[in-house]
């Protein structure tokens, strides 16, 4: 492939259109292929149409509780057929941004059709060969079925046709007690359906801190979304517009009826079909196997996003997407994953950074420091009425300098409202290898849920932790 095209990037969601505009503003020709719509899973059927709902469901629940600051607003009336066609509408906007003619405009050339490898330096567009000394693979993942006798043959609900519905579902039972599985359980649950979710996990949201998991738990099962942990789901059935998953946990077994089943069960990458093998590319378990620079283990062929497993996050698919293009023309980037927040989107949202309690202590014994500040001590949260939710923070002492300065951040864990924009401040603290302390010491304006960040920062230290007896006190209470 010496002619042509400098890059080819395969896919055009978020790490193949940060691939592709990395290139082409780097002066170099950049091909991307998409053989479906531009912008990939987030703007279509993840990220945008989530949150699109989730907000809905955002304003039907500040409703519902106006009553609490005095305002009546008589009962929430949800035009369902409306909500969905506001969610289709937020993602025609954001989509706007991301279609042939901007990237045309930053030098793209976009062709639409399938990319297959016929080897490791033969790449085909819908059977065609196409001349490109770079290869990116970011061809994304897929909803994972799991193989529960009876699920090929009923009508279930994917990520990928949940925000199609124009009904709302009086009943949403929901396999998956996962981030995409909870954050829509909640959002229909607001917006008037009952919902039941079901998971083979013994514990809520495993990987996030068992202190943020349990409040989770708490104010989800508060709002009424049923949650059953250790159950397998033995069969699925469908009749008469009626879904019944039988279930079992332990000697128990149990029956759960609705009108609609959403299968929220994880993702997985999309190396069928692409000539893998032909190309001579490594897959693993988790998917592409790629090194710091995202190369794979043929030589010019690079992957990035969630095709390689690493993070299933659109933040992780644009950083990886930037470094595979950096690699792709020459230059010298390498991912580093030492700090990356992320969020799941209920209401309070939950954000997650660097290790939680359990592994820090699994790491560093109990050679760590964790400061705890309930929401309940920040007064934007008393004043909005949303107290419920707490600020955790994890360090650990330099080497030579110990616990100077309140350490060096390892973890920060929220759930709260503003959790998905306050734990930003840990990730600059922790990028920058600063003293926790560093957060403590700058003045935070009052009253912003931010100063929570302060307070929480604070309890590292003896004076901090003196002028919140009170929190102690709320925290032994909990
Ligand atoms: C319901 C849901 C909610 C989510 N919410 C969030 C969130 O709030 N925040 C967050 O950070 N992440 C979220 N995610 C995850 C996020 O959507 C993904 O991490 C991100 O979209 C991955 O981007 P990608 O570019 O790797 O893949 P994709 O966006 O999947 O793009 C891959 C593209 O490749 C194309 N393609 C595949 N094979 C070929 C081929 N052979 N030839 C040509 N084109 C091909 C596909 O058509 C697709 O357009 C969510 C995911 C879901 C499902």
């Amino acid at each position: 492939m010496s002619e042509g095209f400098e890059v080819a990037v395969i896919g055009g969601g978020t790490a193949g259109l940060g691939a592709a505009q990395v290139t082409a503003a780097a002066g170099h020709r950049v091909l991307l292929v998409e053989a479906g719509r531009l912008g990939g899973e987030c703007t279509w059927n993840g990220c945008v149409p989530s949150k699109s709902l989730i907000e809905a469901a955002r304003h039907a629940h500040a409703i519902a509780r106006a009553e609490s600051f005095g305002i009546r607003a008589g009962e929430v009336a949800v035009d369902f057929p409306r909500v969905m066609a506001r969610v289709h509408e937020t993602i025609e906007r954001i989509a706007r941004y991301e279609d042939a003619s901007h990237l045309a405009a930053a030098g793209v050339t976009v062709r639409s059709g399938r990319a297959t490898l016929a080897g490791p330096s033969d790449l085909r567009v819908d059977g065609e060969p196409v001349a490109a000394r770079r290869v990116i693979l970011c061809t994304g993942s897929r909803p994972a079925i799991p193989p529960v006798p009876g699920l090929d043959q009923v009508p279930y609900l994917t990520n990928e046709t949940v925000f199609d519905l124009t009904t709302r579902p009086r009943h949403l039972l929901v396999i998956g007690a996962g981030p995409i599985g909870l954050e829509l359980a909640q959002a229909f649950r607001r917006l008037g359906s009952e919902v039941s979710v079901v998971d083979v996990v013994d514990s809520l949201l495993p990987r996030e801190d068992p202190d943020i998991a349990r409040i989770a738990g708490d104010l989800l099962a508060d709002e009424g979304v049923r949650i059953r942990l250790g159950v397998t789901v033995e069969a699925a059935e469908f009749e008469g517009g009626t879904h019944r998953l039988r279930l079992r946990r332990e000697a128990e077994q149990l029956i759960l009826e609705g009108d609609a089943l959403l299968v929220a069960t994880g993702r997985r990458p999309n190396v069928e079909g692409l000539g893998l093998e032909a190309a001579r590319v490594r897959v693993e378990r988790r998917g592409i196997a790629v090194d710091e620079r995202m190369r794979t283990s043929t030589l010019g062929i690079l992957a990035a996003g969630d095709v390689t497993g690493i993070l299933p996050f659109t933040h992780a698919a644009s950083y990886q997407g930037r470094i595979a293009a950096a690699t792709a023309i020459g230059q010298r980037r390498r991912a580093d994953y030492r700090v990356v927040p992320w969020v799941t989107f209920t209401d309070p949202e939950i954000a997650h950074l660097g290790l939680t309690e359990p592994e820090a202590r699994r790491q560093h014994g109990d050679d760590i420091t964790v400061a705890r500040l309930p929401y309940t001590a920040v007064d934007r949260a008393v004043i909005q009425g949303e107290v419920r939710g707490l600020i955790k923070v994890i360090t650990h002492g330099r080497p030579v300098l110990g616990n100077l300065g309140g350490g060096e951040v390892l973890g920060a864990h929220l759930i709260g409202p503003g959790a998905g924009d306050l734990v930003h401040e840990f990730a600059v603290a922790m990028q920058a290898r600063a003293f926790a302390g560093r957060l403590a010491q700058t003045i935070h304006a009052y009253p912003t849920m931010a100063l929570g960040v302060q307070q929480a920062a604070a309890q590292l230290f003896p004076q901090g932790r003196a002028t919140a007896g009170d929190l102690r006190e709320e925290l032994a209470a909990d």
